[in-house]
């Protein structure tokens, strides 16, 4: 179905009024799979009106109209698309029921041209007007429909939301099914110049993107008679997408990073701990988040003191005094550390500097070191995680928490690459 916009309202014509109605409306006909073709704007005049609505109803499936619902000798839409359909104009009673109800409830006198507004096509399909009097309604023959809607969008919008949309999707048979994939370690522009010709190209399924918290996600979303078909046509362009996309994908329709942590672990059969410092216990708190972490996590040591440091995970003294706290050495002692005394097969440390204070020019705030150990796979990897904001704390702590569980996932993929050559060792 193609649908065209019709705002109605010489007010919108002297700029004195943004066309809000259209976009809000565009959005809503998007997300239902209905395209627009074209937005038009035309003043309160019936001659001119009638060539806009003879012209949209002429090119487009489905028109949507707003505003000239209201009661005065200006508001003229509705009569100008019962001349269209040769539809005689009838009373509504429920609508005048409510009119009169409405009126009752905000205590003011009801005029007689109020009651125009009961006054309905012959056939048409009333919608209810719960933040106002005008009714909206639905005209429909030979496969063309109007809509119109009342102009105000504190009485468009829940109209449109409640009535016209249950309405609109109802009657087009059509169900849509979306795929997220999830990628952690590439930019949204990257992934957005990457995939770009894809991303155009491909109007079913469609495929865009989403960023958040240092991730992206990317949603395709078929559109079918049935759910089966719907899926059958996202399943191939996900394949395809995470075929290019590689290894930054971390899973699909996942959630989270922990979540697919947790059954990575959970499938692998291996069992985690953390030692954090600068997440203080982040990387742990989102591991335990997911029902059923208890079978992958050991235990988390919030070794924020170099004592404890030294006492709890065995991380020399020479090597905190040698390379700091923050240093890829300490990230590695902490990683080995805190895996030998969890008797876990993956260990996962954190240590930088959040801020905002503590920097230095050799150790900036957002410097973190991320630590992973097993017996077949460790690393340590450096972040540089500011991006010079105030009250960027937070965001270096979940960051470096997001890097910490990416590491995890990896040592399991490195885990089932070497799977069935060697046995997990604590
Ligand atoms: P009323 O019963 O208030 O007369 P109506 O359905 O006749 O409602 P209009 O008279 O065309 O609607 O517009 C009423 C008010 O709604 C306008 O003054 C304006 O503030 C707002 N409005 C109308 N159209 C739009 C639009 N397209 N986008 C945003 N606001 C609009
Ligand atoms: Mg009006």
């Amino acid at each position: 179905m193609n649908a065209e916009i019709l705002c109605v309202g010489t007010e919108l014509l002297l700029g004195g009024t943004v066309n809000t109605n259209a976009t809000y409306l565009s959005k809503g006909l998007a997300a239902i799979g209905v395209s627009v073709y074209h937005h038009s704007v035309v003043g309160d005049n019936p001659q001119r009106l009638k060539d806009s609505l003879n012209l949209a109803l002429s090119r487009a499936d489905l028109v949507i109209l707003t505003g000239g619902l209201g009661p005065t000798y200006d508001d003229l839409t509705k009569e100008m698309v019962a001349e269209y359909f040769h539809r005689e104009m009838q009373l509504h009673e429920e609508s005048l029921q409510r009119i009169t109800e409405y009126f009752h409830k905000i205590g003011r006198e009801m005029t007689e041209n109020n009651k125009k507004q009961a006054l309905m096509p012959k056939g048409a399909v009333v919608f209810q007007n719960n933040h106002g009097t005008a009714p909206g309604l639905a005209v429909e023959e030979h496969g063309k429909m109007a809509i119109l809607l009342p102009g105000p969008p504190r009485e468009m919008q829940p109209m449109f939301d409640e009535e016209v949309l249950p309405f609109l999707q109802k009657r087009s048979h059509v169900v849509f099914v979306s795929q997220n994939i999830h990628i952690f370690g590439m930019g949204e522009s990257k992934v957005e110049s990457i995939l770009k010709p894809l991303m155009l190209e491909s109007l079913n399924p469609t495929v865009a993107p989403y960023a958040k918290d240092g991730e992206v996600m990317l949603r395709v979303t078929a559109s079918a008679r049935d759910e089966q078909t719907a899926h059958a046509m996202t399943k191939p362009m996900v394949e395809k997408i995470c075929g290019i996309l590689g290894d930054v994908v971390y899973g699909v329709d996942i959630g989270d990073l922990q979540t697919a942590a947790v059954k990575k672990l959970k499938e692998l059969g291996l069992k985690v701990a953390t030692s954090e410092s600068c997440t203080g216990g982040f990387v742990s708190k989102r591991l335990t988040e997911v029902p059923g972490s208890s079978a992958v996590f050991e235990c988390g040591v919030c070794s924020y003191a170099n004592r404890i440091k030294e006492q709890v995970l065995g991380v020399c003294k020479e090597t905190l005094e040698q390379y700091g706290a923050v240093s890829r050495q300490t990230a590695q002692e902490m990683a080995q550390g805190v895996r030998k005394l969890a008797g876990a097969d993956i260990g996962i440390s954190t240590t930088g500097i959040a801020g905002p204070d503590g920097g230095t020019k050799e150790k900036p705030v957002g410097l973190v070191y991320v630590g992973v150990d097993s017996a077949w796979y460790s690393d340590v990897i450096e972040l540089h995680l500011s991006r010079g904001r105030v009250n960027e704390r937070d965001l270096i702590r979940y960051l470096a928490a997001s890097h910490a569980l990416d590491q995890i996932l990896k040592a399991c993929k490195a885990y089932e690459k070497r799977q069935g050559t060697l046995e997990p060792q604590r």
